[in-house]
């Protein structure tokens, strides 16, 4: 690290468990988030500002006026824009040492599995059971740690699946994709603005800290917050021993 660096990053290299080694973990890392939108945007900007030097974000989508209430990425100017070049520019303004990869496509399996191989620690911020399963299924395939978050209303879920320990849920065993899961979409069920923000930091943290390879994660624990009432729990999450996608 040169002595820009040094300072930029001096408030991480001074906390005992990341130092300058952690922190050269951090600019020597690749995330790959899925989604730039409500959850994606407080997780991408976090992990660009922490350091972490390859962001590849995934989103075919472009800026609406309806997502400015709680996509803190995008700004009134980039109305009309793909989400991920907003997000590249907003992102360059924090830290132009981080490389954005911007991808505007919705991803397919066999897209994701390459994006997946490439990554370090993958985030899903994505709005839809059809992406979710999908990357859930790359991830369990190529043994990829997945930081899963959730916002809809005033609820909001995180978790982590850490497919590198052996008794590691997914994301099917926790919602099987033959039960009933209908996309509640934002569009009919309104999100109040701080929640995604507060889901998303979570996201950002976890994923952090599976880089780092400090702390405890997520694994096994699914944390539900509700931001109506200020209730925030953790439930235990337990590998389905049928489950088909992860059972091997
Ligand atoms: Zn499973």
């Amino acid at each position: 690290m040169n002595d820009q660096q040094l300072l930029r990053y001096s408030r991480h290299i001074l906390l005992q468990e990341i130092g300058i080694e952690g922190q050269e973990k951090l600019i020597g890392a690749h995330a790959l988030v899925i989604g730039a939108g409500g959850l994606g945007s407080p997780a991408a900007l976090f992990l660009a500002a922490s350091g972490v030097g390859t962001l590849t974000l995934c989103d075919n989508d472009t800026v609406d006026l309806t997502n400015l209430q709680r996509q803190i990425l995008h700004r009134t100017a980039s109305i009309g824009m793909n989400k991920v070049d907003s997000a590249r520019a907003a992102l360059a303004e924090i830290n132009p040492e981080v490389q954005v990869n911007n991808l505007k496509e919705r991803v397919e399996s066999a897209r994701l599995h390459e994006l997946v191989a490439q990554a370090d620690v993958v985030l899903d911020c994505s709005d839809n059971f059809a992406t979710r399963y999908a990357l859930n299924r790359a991830c369990v395939q190529l043994r990829k740690p997945l930081v899963s978050g959730a916002a809809i209303r005033f609820s909001g879920q995180v978790t982590v699946f850490d497919f590198r320990q052996e008794h590691s849920p997914c994301y099917h065993c926790l919602f099987p994709e033959n039960t009933e899961n209908e996309d509640t979409r934002c569009a009919e069920m309104g999100v109040f603005a701080p929640l995604v923000g507060i889901i998303g930091s979570l996201q950002a943290a976890e994923a952090l800290k599976l880089l780092l390879g400090i702390g405890t994660s997520l694994c096994g624990k699914l944390l539900i917050m509700d931001a109506l009432h200020s209730g925030l729990r953790t439930i235990k999450l337990s590998r389905d021993a049928n489950c088909t996608v992860c059972r091997s």
